[in-house]
């Protein structure tokens, strides 16, 4: 039974994944599209307009399915624990409900709230209506994704990239949950869960990037595809030059 839940938990979360994975495309697209010479300012922002609303239904859809999948997770959790403890949980039907029904109104409630991809897209839209025809730096993006690719915790190169969705700052998967664990007193590393899901949703601790104030916990985090492109391009750069033996192709 905890087993199933932790199946439709992964079920979920894959499907989280795949949204991330629009949603890294969409922000690409929206730096193509805003520096496209081809198109006049006016063109460019409508397309923009359109990749947008896209951006906002892909918010919407992947905050329930983050909800699911963190509700699938608890459950999985609280049965493993019954399990242990002998202690029956006496409504594990409710619980089920009120998590969903948690996870549907996540679903809603950032429709109205604005999503970070939808504030992004917004951005360039509002740039171009200010400069015109004046081209835009996709520099910037870029840049600001490879000063991200140490990760605060474990202060070494990010694996597996998670995002915090409230200040945005990057951490590698297993330090950011060894923070969470840690605020908690639990030293024990090997009482750590390899995914987010798994962690309790009531675990929160203050962001680790120094000077930060903002609280995050596993469901304000959701796996970062903008790092992780970032470091595939790098990845490739630096393999490039190690072919060619030229030190200054970078
Ligand atoms: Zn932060």
């Amino acid at each position: 039974m905890a087993n199933e839940f932790q199946r439709e938990a992964g079920r979920w979360r894959k499907f989280e994944d795949m949204l991330g994975i629009l949603d890294a495309s969409l922000a690409h697209i929206s730096q193509l599209v805003s520096v496209n010479e081809k198109l006049s300012a006016e063109e460019r922002i409508q397309r923009l307009e359109t990749l947008k609303e896209a951006a906002r239904d892909i918010a919407i859809v992947g905050a329930e399915a983050k909800g699911r999948s963190a509700a699938c997770g608890e459950m999985a959790r609280q049965l493993n624990m019954e399990l242990q403890s002998g202690e029956p949980i006496s409504d594990l039907l409710g619980l089920y409900d009120s998590g969903v029904e948690s996870a549907e109104q996540q679903g809603q409630r950032s429709s109205y709230t604005r999503a970070p991809e939808v504030v992004r897209v917004q951005k360039l839209i509002d740039r171009l209506a200010r400069s015109g025809d004046e081209d835009l730096e996709i520099e910037e993006a870029v840049g600001a994704a490879s000063r991200t690719l140490r990760c605060p915790v474990l202060n070494q190169d990010i694996e597996k990239p998670v995002k915090s969705t409230v200040c945005g700052h990057v951490y590698s998967l297993a330090g950011v949950i060894s923070a969470l664990y840690q605020e908690q007193r639990v030293m024990d590393e090997r009482r750590f869960p390899k995914t987010l899901d798994l962690v309790p949703a009531e675990y929160e601790t203050r962001c680790p990037v120094v000077g930060c104030q903002h609280k995050i916990s596993a469901g304000k985090l959701k796996r970062d595809f903008g790092t992780e492109l970032t470091q595939r391009q790098l990845q490739s750069a630096r393999a490039s030059v190690d072919d060619s033996d030229a030190v200054d192709v970078l």
